[in-house]
């Protein structure tokens, strides 16, 4: 059930603007995750500029209930207890990067069976193919350099991320 959240990264300037604007992300998120609930359906979550809302609101609505992926996991630490509500962590072409070392310095704290990789395509394609349209098949290049960071080989990082995608989405 997604791409659903909170996005604080484009908000109004106008203070009423956008006090309305949040009221009206934080409805629709909670009536997202009920839904979600309702037919038993893992969240996909994006997050962006807004942790300390989406936490709050995903732990107050039980979301443990279904679990789910925060996508394009941003890098933010105190994010990294959802884990405990069944929540996984979507690695993307970021990782990649050169500026990437908020991410690379956290992504050792992700509890290993709650790690995935995913494109976030046609956004973010990973170094060296930066610029171009972003494909499936670039994965591979977000594979290596996890197993790169977390001493593993590139075999064991396709096992594990394939086994939790397998264990998260029931297949
Ligand atoms: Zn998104």
């Amino acid at each position: 059930m997604g791409e659903c959240g909170l996005d604080y990264f484009r908000l109004s300037e106008d203070e009423d603007e956008k006090k309305a604007n949040i009221k009206l992300q934080k409805e629709v998120f909670v009536s997202q995750i009920n839904l979600a609930k309702k037919y038993k359906k893992p969240l996909i979550i994006h997050i962006r500029d807004a942790s300390n809302d989406s936490k709050i609101l995903m732990i107050e609505n039980n979301v443990k209930e279904v679990g789910g992926v925060l996508h394009c996991y941003n890098a933010d630490e105190q994010l990294l207890s959802l884990s405990d509500h069944g929540f996984y962590f979507g690695i993307g072409g970021v990782l990649t990067f050169k500026n990437a070392k908020k991410l690379v310095n956290v992504l050792s704290k992700i509890p290993q069976e709650k790690l995935l990789i995913e494109t976030d395509g046609p956004y973010l394609t990973p170094h060296p193919y930066r610029g171009s349209r972003n494909e499936p098949k670039y994965t591979n290049e977000i594979a290596t350099k996890m197993a790169e960071f977390l001493n593993l080989s590139k075999e064991e990082v396709a096992d594990l991320t394939t086994t939790n995608a397998k264990r998260l989405f029931n297949f």
